[in-house]
């Protein structure tokens, strides 16, 4: 891919083109898990023993914490797969699409501020820099 504005400006707009064709989707990731109940007289106290399952659940992080929810049918399993593979979709797609406006960014000319920095504007920037910090 040649990297020259007009060009990296179609991918862009072909990427916009893809996210507004994003289906239903959610961070996490589907999986089976087997449980101990904790009765001490259970099948599953045995060391052997798998426990209790499978369980089919889709788990996922919410401040920070994990969150499961149980899927209970194939259908909820279906659904949750392929929101959990848009996600990643989504992912890919924001990555590149970081990707192309970095080097938009970076080749983009400045709109005709040819003159060099005044002693002025470098104080008051400086100024409003700091003042951004403090905060
Ligand atoms: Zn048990």
């Amino acid at each position: 891919m040649p990297d020259d504005i007009p060009s990296l400006e179609a991918s862009r707009a072909s990427l916009l083109r893809r996210f507004a064709q994003l289906q239903d989707m959610r961070p996490g990731s589907v999986g089976a898990v087997f449980r101990r109940c904790g009765k001490p007289n259970c099948h599953c106290a045995r060391p052997q023993d798998p426990g209790h399952g499978p369980h089919f659940q889709l788990t996922y992080k919410k401040e920070g914490k994990t969150v499961t929810e149980s899927l209970p049918n194939r259908d909820a399993w279906h659904k949750a797969e392929q929101e959990v593979a848009e996600f990643r979709n989504f992912e890919q797609l924001s990555q590149a699409l970081m990707e192309v406006n970095r080097k938009i960014c970076r080749l983009r000319p400045t709109q005709a501020a040819v003159e060099p920095w005044s002693a002025e504007e470098k104080k008051r920037l400086l100024q409003s820099i700091r003042r951004l910090r403090r905060k």
